[in-house]
C-alpha cells in the first residue's frame, strides 16, 4: 500500500472518529477559472502533484462565469472561482456568491491590500497599469501621470482598449479614488479626446498600434510588455524595440495595481479541497508560477523567482489603495465611461 493511500485511509477514519463533515476527505475540486493564460496548466497540475485532488476546470469569461454561478445557486458544483481583476472579484462577491474564508495561512501571506476585508475573496498575483510609449517620439517625463494622457499634447495620439473592461474600470477607480469623480470624470473625457482611434482590441494590440506609427501613447498591464520582451518572434522583438514602458505616479502615489484573485463559493460541495486550493497558491511553488508563467508579481513577499523579464522591468512604487475599495467605486467608474463616452 502506498503511503498516500494509507495516509488518506487513516484521514478518513479519523474524519468518521471525530464526525468530521463528509468532505474531509475530498478527492476533487471543481474550478471556475476566467484566467485567460496557458501557463496556468503547470500551476494547477502542481496542486494535484502535492494534494492528489484532481482538478475539473470550467473555463469562460468572467462575466459568462458569474451569470452561469448565479444561475446554478445551490446547485452549483463549483468549489472554487478564479478571475482577474478586482472588479471581477467585487462583481461575485456583490452576488453573494463567496462564502469567506478564515484561513491564518491567507491572512498571514496575502497583504491586506491585496484581499477583501471580510476574506471573500484573495489575491495571488498582482499586476500594474502601465503607459506604454513610442521611445522615438515620447519622452518618459511626459508620461510620468495617468493624468498625462488627458493633455492636450497627445490629441490624436492615445490607443487604449475598451472603457468597459474591468482593467480601465479599475484605474478609473483609482483615479476617482485619488483626485475626486469630478477630475476623473474630466480625465476621462481628456483620454477621449485625445484617441487616435475607437478604442478596440486587447493591451497586446495597442502596443502593436504604436509600433506601426498609428498612435504614440497606450495603457498596457505590464505583463503584456513582459511577454512580448520574452518572445522570439520577430514582429514582436520589433514592437518592443520601438515601444518603452513607464510605471507612472512614482512622484505621487505610485503606480496602479490590480489583482488576480479567487475565493471559495458559498456552495462548494468540496470546502475542504477549496480551501487546500486556496492555499496552495500561496505556497512558493505556486506563486513562483505566478511570476514565471505569467510575468505577473507574486503577492507573497521574500518568494524566489528567477524570471529575467520581470526583472528588467525593475522596481517601482506601488499604490497601496485597497482592492476592496477600489473595487467598491467601480459602478461610478462606469458611469462616467459612458458620460465620458469611452466606449
Ligand atoms: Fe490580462
Amino acid at each position: 500500500m502506498s503511503r498516500a493511500f494509507s495516509a488518506k485511509i487513516l484521514a478518513t477514519l479519523a474524519a468518521i472518529a471525530i464526525g468530521a463533515p463528509a468532505w474531509a476527505a475530498d478527492q476533487e475540486l471543481n474550478l471556475y477559472s476566467s484566467r485567460h493564460y496557458k501557463t496556468d496548466e503547470a500551476l494547477f497540475a502542481g496542486f494535484t502533484a502535492a494534494t492528489g485532488i484532481k482538478i475539473n476546470r470550467i473555463e469562460g469569461k468572467e462575466t459568462e462565469l458569474i451569470e452561469r454561478l448565479k444561475r446554478e445557486g445551490s446547485a452549483s458544483p463549483a468549489d472554487v472561482f478564479i478571475t482577474v481583476d478586482a472588479a471581477n472579484l467585487q462583481a461575485a462577491d456583490a452576488a453573494g456568491l463567496f462564502a469567506p474564508v478564515k484561513s491564518s495561512v491567507l491572512e498571514q501571506k496575502i497583504p491586506a491590500q491585496f484581499r477583501a476585508n471580510d476574506n471573500a475573496w484573495f489575491g495571488f498575483s498582482y499586476r500594474a497599469r502601465a503607459i506604454t510609449y513610442d521611445r522615438n517620439k515620447v519622452k518618459s517625463e511626459q508620461v510620468a501621470n495617468y493624468l498625462d494622457l488627458a493633455k492636450p499634447e497627445f490629441k490624436g495620439k492615445v490607443c487604449v482598449r475598451s472603457g468597459n473592461h474591468p482593467y480601465n474600470l479599475t484605474l478609473l477607480a483609482s483615479i476617482i479614488n485619488h483626485n475626486g469623480a469630478e477630475k476623473a470624470e474630466a480625465w476621462a473625457k481628456g483620454v477621449v479626446a485625445n484617441l487616435a482611434r475607437q478604442p478596440k482590441g486587447g493591451d497586446t494590440d495597442q502596443m502593436r498600434a504604436i509600433a506601426a506609427g498609428e498612435c504614440e501613447v497606450a495603457l498596457t498591464n505590464h505583463y503584456y510588455y513582459a511577454r512580448l520582451a520574452g518572445s522570439d518572434k520577430p514582429a514582436d522583438k520589433e514592437v518592443v524595440e520601438k515601444v518603452a514602458i513607464a510605471f507612472p505616479d512614482q512622484a505621487s502615489q505610485g503606480a496602479h495595481v490590480n489583482i488576480s484573485g479567487g475565493g471559495m463559493m458559498k456552495h462548494a460541495p468540496h470546502k475542504d479541497a477549496a480551501a487546500k486550493f486556496l492555499e496552495y497558491l500561496v505556497s512558493d511553488k505556486a506563486q513562483e508560477y505566478f511570476a514565471n508563467g505569467n510575468n505577473e508579481w507574486p503577492v507573497v513577499a521574500g518568494v524566489k523567482f528567477d524570471n529575467p523579464r520581470l526583472e528588467a522591468l525593475g522596481r517601482f512604487k506601488i499604490d497601496p489603495l485597497n482592492a476592496s475599495s477600489l473595487a467598491k467605486e467601480i459602478p461610478q467608474a462606469q458611469r462616467i465611461m459612458d458620460k465620458a463616452g469611452w466606449k
